[in-house]
């Protein structure tokens, strides 16, 4: 049976365990895509997940906008890396490393029901009012979108 695979993992500067994550912001004219997540955290949310033990940030990149979207991500601009200490995954992993990449993408939107409830294109006025996942509230209130 194949190895499943592992988040690759690091410390905080106090010493605390940490994971490290990519999310992808792909716009498409005025719109944002967002999936409304299946797995916790919930909420909307643009494509993003862990960066597995061997991989690299753009490897994760297109594999996770692959499982959750279906696209192909051709072309990427790293926007913000940075630490979020209280951003909590399943696994029970409260500080995250992330890299926020923006994204272009080709091929066709496809809902993958383990992923989202629901995947589709929204505008900032139309983000606003959504039950953002937290972490996603934090990147668009820093892009100034919302
Ligand atoms: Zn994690």
């Amino acid at each position: 049976m194949p190895k499943k695979p592992r988040p690759k993992e690091g410390r905080s500067t106090d010493g605390a365990l940490m994971h490290y994550s990519v999310g992808a912001v792909i716009k498409m004219g005025h719109r944002y895509l967002l999936l409304d997540r299946v797995n916790y955290p919930f909420g909307y949310a643009g494509p993003a997940g862990h960066i597995d033990e061997g991989e690299n940030a753009v490897q994760a990149l297109k594999r996770e906008v692959k499982e959750e979207t279906g696209l192909k991500v051709e072309r990427w601009r790293l926007i913000f890396e940075e630490p979020v200490l209280w951003n909590k995954c399943s696994m029970g992993v409260s500080g995250h490393y992330w890299s926020l990449f923006e994204c272009f993408v080709s091929g066709d939107v496809r809902l993958y029901e383990k992923e989202a409830k629901s995947i589709g294109w929204y505008t900032k006025e139309q983000i606003a009012k959504l039950d953002l996942e937290p972490v996603w509230k934090y990147w668009f209130e820093k892009l100034k979108i919302i």
